[in-house]
């Protein structure tokens, strides 16, 4: 008990006690000692019920009352105390509900739209200003609404059930105007937050920076072409002196027109939303078509190996799988030294869908690096890629050809031991191999 705590509860005892002496003395004089002492006691006992009451009071009231003056008593004491605990919780209660003001000020302020949802009902909860003018939702009408029914124009249905997986989702505003980006984060086991941005510029840049690239390259493509033509011609021309400064020149001259074709190839897989032919593609005269790629490229050095024991064929775009393989066979050549082995495989996942594995045995990948690999122009050594005429776009362009068939790539790398490079296709991609697509002579 702390010290003043414990003096006031001393005072009240003697307070108490010499009441009771005095009452008894007063009672003896007149002859009534026992009289008096009840009487006192009636008397003290009163007080104290009156002092209950008075707690009491001032616990229920909600109001603000003055703080308890007088004697420091064992009752003044409590009264203090309680008027302590009620200043302090009001202040708390004040600092809390600013708090809370200034967070609904940041959100009603946020250049996103921001919709809290009750999860399990999908219900709006709150939403704020910009909520209005980007998804159409209206105070007070839309709250406790269920939020598909608020953003009717948009497919949101299917999205929602995902729940806490849903993938950001890009549609057309309700108006049409724009496009908005939706995002769902759940912040707490019951409420989600729904977050809506506008991206109408994000996209128009993004279009105009891959257009922009892709008629460069496009522009790019002839006069790369009259090169070519003009140095083949100077190559006949039987001058001993100049052969090395002309070859040279053919070898970048198809450095740039290889760059060329790269860009183009990355622009139209970047700006496709989905395949445009889709067909079955064999996949024996596939991997016999990438088998001679790298022995082609390799000049015959490597070993050169492959393994289809999936006997199945894909789904999909020929064109652009072969790209990405092909890529893939070309990597493994170019960083591999001669003698190295490669291995192009083609097995069945554990998912029912197909694995194809380009496998070498070449200089490898520090892991570091690994999860750059697919940015463009992203290289672990920048001399070794132009000397084996890379261009820096390769796994670029596998990662785009690869998501076109919602598959995926994986790398695992050992520095100075190889690397295998895994592209992963759903069940949804596999086919049963046709009986006459035997491999291309
Ligand atoms: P590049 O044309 O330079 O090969 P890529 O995008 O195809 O460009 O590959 C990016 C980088 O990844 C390469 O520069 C190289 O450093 C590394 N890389 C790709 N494949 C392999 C491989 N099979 N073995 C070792 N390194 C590789």
């Amino acid at each position: 008990m702390p010290e003043d705590i414990h003096k006031a509860w001393l005072r009240t005892v003697a307070v108490l006690a010499l009441l009771l002496v005095f009452a008894g003395l007063g009672g003896a004089v007149l002859g009534h000692p026992w009289e008096a002492l009840a009487l006192a006691a009636l008397a003290v006992i009163a007080w104290h019920y009156w002092r209950l009451h008075r707690i009491l009071a001032r616990l229920t009231a909600r109001r603000r009352l003055p703080p308890p003056d007088g004697s420091r008593g064992a009752w003044n004491e409590l009264d203090r105390l309680l008027h302590r605990t009620q200043d302090e919780t009001r202040s708390r209660k004040n600092r809390l509900l600013e708090m809370l003001r200034a967070y609904r000020a940041a959100a009603a302020a946020l250049p996103d739209a921001v919709v809290v949802v009750e999860r399990n009902s999908q219900r709006v909860l709150w939403f704020n200003e910009i909520g209005t003018s980007m998804l159409g939702l209206r105070y007070p009408e839309s709250i406790g609404a269920p939020l598909a029914e608020c953003l009717r124009p948009l497919p949101l249905a299917r999205w929602l059930a995902s729940g806490r997986h849903a993938e950001p989702l890009e549609v057309a505003s309700p108006d049409g105007s724009s496009t908005l980006s939706l995002k769902l984060i759940p912040y707490s086991d019951s409420l989600w937050l729904l977050v809506a941005r506008d991206i109408t510029r994000l996209l128009s840049l993004e279009r105009t920076r891959s257009d922009f690239v892709a008629n460069v390259s496009h522009e790019l493509r002839t006069p790369l072409t009259v090169l070519h033509g003009y140095l083949d011609l100077m190559d006949d021309d039987g001058q001993p002196g100049r052969q090395p400064m002309i070859r040279e020149m053919q070898q970048q001259s198809r450095r740039m027109a290889q760059l060329v074709e790269d860009l183009l190839m990355l622009s139209r897989l970047e700006s496709a939303d989905q395949l445009a032919n889709e067909d079955q593609v064999p996949m024996a005269a596939m991997l016999d078509t990438l088998r001679r790629e790298a022995v082609a490229l390799g000049h015959g050095r490597h070993r050169i190996r492959v393994e289809d024991q999936a006997g199945v064929d894909l789904w999909g775009s020929a064109r652009e799988l072969h790209s990405a393989f092909s890529n893939l066979v070309s990597n493994a050549v170019r960083h591999t030294a001669g003698e190295g082995g490669i291995t192009i495989g083609l097995r069945r996942a554990g998912d029912g869908g197909v694995l194809l594995e380009v496998a070498d045995s070449g200089y490898g990948i520090a892991p570091a690096h690994l999860p750059r690999l697919t940015e463009r122009f992203y290289r672990v050594s920048a001399s070794r890629s132009r000397e084996s005429g890379g261009t820096g776009l390769g796994l670029a362009i596998v990662k785009h050809a690869l998501h076109l068939h919602q598959g995926r790539l994986t790398i695992a790398s050992e520095v100075g031991v190889g690397s295998t490079f895994t592209c992963h296709f759903g069940p949804a991609r596999v086919r049963p191999r046709s009986a006459d697509a035997g491999p291309e002579r």
